[in-house]
């Protein structure tokens, strides 16, 4: 269908994945679409990774991006993994819906996979159809980009590549096939997989695969199994306390959901809270509120616990003093994460120094803002509004807080504007909020007009710039037009 000339631009793509043994995955040719569209194309990401964007936006760089039809030597494929999902150990997941491309060295010299998601059934697919529906795909792709925007690891979207599908759910939906970028798609469920079925020599090769594609400068020396569980306890402990400073609930951290490489993965019934609750849920399956907002950085732990029990072969031979020494590695997960945690929300209160009293006060704003309602992003943004007009307060009982923060910031070495500054690169104005995501949404998926969805990717793609005239898109959601759940959209 495509010549040799069509392919001309296309990326030279490796694949270490392939490298591993035939047991880590499937290999897989296309399955293809009808009528594939580019819709949403991230030129910038795209020339981040090196790709010719005229390339991607050729039919046959639609074709790629939607699992069509592949330049030679390619070798997509889909991985095997376990995972614990609602605490439940299962032992075979797997990519269902997804391909593994390959992989490209980025501007930095890093390496980064390009993965297909809703590219077709594969042997881990079980009851699905290995598809995914447009709707979905853009939520995945306007949070992925809110959070780059925000500076939080996060995998990326490439690009989005509607079809006809149709996708059977509830109803007949318009297909997608979403471009998704991570340096590393292995999870703590990758690992389970090995250590459910005792392949010990898996979890060896798995090991070194990780070390190799995230820290390659890293001495063989250096590279041990407790150096693994140590690195990714750090690297989820940040993660997660980077969550919990903008008050995002994921939803679904299930073990297969959580990456090696500490970047957030799968945004599906996931939502930016509006108003601060410590209890918010918005996952319409996350009945019993497992992954609620305040839950999340005992449940990151939770899964690293498992993530260790996984590793423990790799650990010590002996299993006695494997636990040992993984239970001294999780037990300084709450300090890695406060650390980030406090350091933090120290930023967003203007604080450079660190005080005792300064959890106290943390901790008193949060309470404050429970027993108000009020919204947690915009609360926290007007902070720096205090500073000029001091007594403009934004609801009942924060007077008495805000005494007690300017007081503190008076012990700042630290001068009006600087101060300032440092507030607003650290309290973000604009986060995807669940109204505005559903609104541009609909507007994509039921009259093909993508505009408001590009828009709204614009703005939260610049989450810390006043930009002026974008107020409509820092407003917390009028009562009506209120996201109460959010779905996986599997
Ligand atoms: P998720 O909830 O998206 O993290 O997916 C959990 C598991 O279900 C993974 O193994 C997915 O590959 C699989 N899965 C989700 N949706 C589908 C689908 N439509 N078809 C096949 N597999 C799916
Ligand atoms: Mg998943």
């Amino acid at each position: 269908m495509f010549s040799e000339q069509d392919w001309e631009a296309a990326p030279r793509l490796g694949n270490a994945y392939a490298a591993l043994p035939e047991r880590f995955f499937e290999r897989l040719s296309a399955k293809p679409v009808a009528s594939p569209k580019c819709v949403v194309l991230n030129e910038k990401l795209a020339s981040e990774l090196g790709l010719d964007v005229t390339f991607l936006k050729s039919s046959a760089g639609t074709a790629m991006l939607a699992g069509n039809a592949f330049p030679e030597n390619i070798e997509p494929l889909a991985s095997a993994y376990a995972g614990h999902q609602f605490g439940e150990f299962v032992q075979e997941l797997g990519d269902g819906r997804a391909l593994l491309v390959g992989d490209v060295l980025d501007r930095d010299g890093r390496r980064r996979e390009i993965q297909l998601k809703g590219s077709g059934p594969t042997k881990f697919s079980r009851a699905g159809d290995g598809r995914a529906a447009l709707g979905p795909v853009l939520r995945e792709y306007v949070f992925s980009e809110a959070f780059a925007g925000l500076g939080l690891p996060t995998t990326r979207a490439l690009g989005v590549i509607a079809h006809d599908g149709p996708v059977r759910r509830e109803t007949d939906l318009r297909g997608a096939v979403l471009a998704r970028v991570a340096s590393s798609h292995v999870r703590i469920g990758t690992f389970e997989y090995f250590a459910a079925r005792r392949d010990v020599e898996a979890l060896e090769l798995l090991a070194s695969h990780v070390f190799e594609h995230l820290q390659p400068d890293l001495p063989l020396s250096r590279r041990s199994g407790l150096a693994l569980l140590e690195a990714v306890i750090a690297r989820q402990a940040e993660l997660t306390a980077r969550w919990m400073l903008v008050g995002f609930v994921h939803g679904a951290m299930n073990t297969d959901n959580v990456t090696i490489s500490g970047e957030t993965i799968d945004f599906g019934p996931c939502a930016f809270m509006d108003e601060y609750r410590s209890d918010a849920v918005f996952s319409s399956i996350d009945s019993g509120g497992r992954y609620a907002y305040g839950n999340q950085p005992r449940i990151t732990l939770w899964n690293l616990a498992r993530f260790a029990g996984a590793l423990l072969p790799l650990i010590h031979p002996t299993r006695e003093d494997a636990i040992k020494l993984a239970e001294e590695a999780l037990a300084r997960f709450p300090y890695h994460y406060e650390r980030v945690f406090y350091s933090g929300f120290r930023a967003k209160l203007g604080l450079a120094e660190r005080e005792e009293g300064d959890i106290r006060l943390i901790t008193d704003l949060l309470s404050l803002m429970e027993q108000t309602s009020s919204d947690f992003t915009l609360t926290l943004r007007s902070l720096s509004d205090q500073l000029e007009r001091p007594g403009q307060s934004h609801a009942d009982g924060f007077e008495d807080w805000c005494a007690r923060w300017r007081e503190r910031l008076g012990r700042e070495d630290v001068d009006a504007s600087e101060l300032r500054d440092r507030m607003l690169k650290s309290n973000p104005k604009f986060i995807p909020r669940s109204h505005l995501v559903e609104v541009a949404i609909r507007a994509a998926v039921e009259r093909d007009d993508f505009l408001p969805f590009t828009r709204l990717v614009e703005v939260v793609s610049n989450p810390y710039e006043d930009q002026p005239g974008q107020e409509i898109y820092a407003a917390p959601p009028l009562e009506e037009e209120r996201v109460r759940q959010t779905f996986c959209g599997t």
